[in-house]
């Protein structure tokens, strides 16, 4: 055994690296390196969502108090504020405290580029000490590397804006499109609109946020136009350019300005911000070396017992919270191996819950109608407007949204949830420990929330269930 041994050995130290690495040691006895090549943290910590929420909850907080009697109509934004608010939870983009965290808690960090290099070995090179250097994982190697936006040809050379650039805005461009329609997009849209960009979301589909509930889709598209948004669904980008496209830095502009032709008319732009999705980051990462392709390595069937895979680079999800969920449980099934103890499957079928923080906010957990059809459930829906709830039409002069329950149709079990509306996000993970207990409507039923809140939306959809 060298030095440069360790039991599990963690290519990237993003949120989901760090918890796998975490659950791993626990308590096991175990050693775990963890190696970065940016910064400890990783992508939410810095560029996603640690940086879009600090920017959108003022600009939800403005937006509610600016609709309630008795607090002024107006409520100037301090745009230098709320950037310098962001700088705070991106700690100035230094990794110091999570490095602290990590090595209290028992885990070792390697600055560098980490590829595989042959069974249970890894290469780190690009160090501080510029030295490459081999370690060997006694019990696992796990990709932890996240994604990498996607960029569609046309955009390759124009130097577009990615999410970490609308994340770490620095000079708002006067204008800007953003192409695509997911949840980056529509988060993005909201707060540059908020600081002073005009905005133009170019749509390749019909619906904004396609894998919600189509009432969901006209609600955000409604609220980002109410905010002076330019939605244009099914729109064309037929061809861009831009003169003097250069890398200016994290949240400049790019270059002069960008010309778009959309559905066949030229305009122009300040900026592009290009959202149309990501991938697992798996390209270079020194498969070959184990023979594996890429395409091979997203099977999990394909790979060897000793290598996993888990959080954005897995595939899965892409978000935080799972990424992490996932992570806890390969932590300690890696710990449970290696002591030769049995690992406890999870169980089947737990639901995804997600927050969109637009304009509205979604909110969501498990199958919508339509995934549950497609997964050959028989199911029954119910909706209720969020406003039959007391306690929310207290929160804001001009509440509105909408939600939607699916349950199971021979049982009554609830499968689904999804809220749209100002502050809904704090009310989905009832639905998700609900869907997770298997709960059925008649169960729900005895589930008294409290008057006047926004919860009381469960008894108007319960109603609704029970009088279908
Ligand atoms: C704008 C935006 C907002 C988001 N908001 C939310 C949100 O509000 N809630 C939510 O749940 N999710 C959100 N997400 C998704 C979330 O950011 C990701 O799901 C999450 O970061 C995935 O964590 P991860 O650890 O798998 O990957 P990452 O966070 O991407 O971390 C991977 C790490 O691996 C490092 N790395 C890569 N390759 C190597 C290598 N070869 N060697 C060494 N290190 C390497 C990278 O530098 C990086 O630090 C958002 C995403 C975006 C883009």
């Amino acid at each position: 055994m060298t030095d440069d041994a360790y039991d599990v050995v963690v290519l990237g130290a993003g949120p989901v690296g760090e918890n796998v690495a975490d659950y791993a040691v626990r308590g096991s006895g175990m050693t775990a390196l963890l190696v970065e090549r940016e910064l400890v943290g990783g992508e939410c910590s810095y560029y996603a969502c640690m940086p879009s929420k600090a920017l959108l909850r003022p600009l939800e907080v403005r937006a509610a108090a600016t609709h309630l009697g008795g607090l002024p109509s107006e409520i100037p934004l301090d745009v230098p504020g709320l950037l310098a608010r962001r700088d705070i939870w991106v700690s100035h983009y230094d990794d110091g405290g999570q490095v602290k965290w990590a090595n209290g808690a028992g885990i070792n960090v390697a600055r560098g580029t980490a590829k595989l290099a042959g069974e249970r070995r890894v290469l780190i090179s690009g160090s501080d000490t510029g030295q490459p250097r081999e370690v060997v994982a006694r019990h696992a190697v796990v990709v932890a590397t996240g994604s990498t936006p996607v960029i569609p040809p046309m955009f390759a050379s124009l130097h577009p804006w990615t999410s970490r650039d609308a994340t770490g805005v620095v000079e708002v461009p006067g204008s800007i499109a953003i192409v695509g329609g997911g949840v980056v997009a529509v988060e993005a849209a909201r707060w540059l609109a908020a600081i002073g960009a005009e905005v133009t979301l170019l749509v390749r589909g019909d619906r904004l946020l396609e894998r919600f509930e189509p009432f969901a889709s006209e609600q955000v598209a409604d609220g980002l136009r109410g905010i002076g948004i330019d939605v244009r669904l099914r729109a064309t980008v037929g061809s861009a350019a831009r003169l003097d496209a250069a890398d200016t830095g994290l949240g400049r502009v790019h270059g002069g300005a960008v010309r778009l032709e959309v559905d066949g008319t030229p305009r122009e732009f300040d900026e592009v911000l290009v959202a149309t999705g990501r991938r697992p980051r798996t390209a270079d990462i020194g498969l070959e070396t184990i023979g594996l392709s890429p395409e091979d390595f997203a099977r999990p069937e394909a790979r060897p017992d000793w290598l996993y895979a888990v959080g954005d680079a897995s595939g899965a999800p892409a978000l935080t919270h799972w990424g992490k969920y996932e992570a806890r449980i390969m932590g300690e099934a890696i710990a449970a191996r290696a002591a030769g103890r049995p690992v406890t499957p999870p169980p089947p079928d737990v639901p995804v819950p997600q927050v969109v923080f637009t304009e509205p906010q979604v909110a969501s957990t498990g199958l919508t109608e339509q995934d549950a059809r497609s997964a050959g459930l028989e199911v029954e829906t119910v909706d209720a407007p969020m406003t039959g709830a007391a306690g929310y039409g207290l929160l804001r002069d001009d509440a509105s949204g909408k939600a939607r329950l699916v349950f199971e149709a021979p049982t009554g079990r609830l499968v689904g949830a999804t809220f749209v509306g100002q502050e809904v996000a704090e009310l989905v993970h009832a639905a998700t420990v609900a869907v997770v207990g298997r709960l059925t409507a008649d169960q729900l039923w005895h589930a008294v929330p409290s008057y006047p809140t926004a919860s009381e939306v469960w008894l108007r959809l319960l109603d609704a269930y029970r009088s279908r």
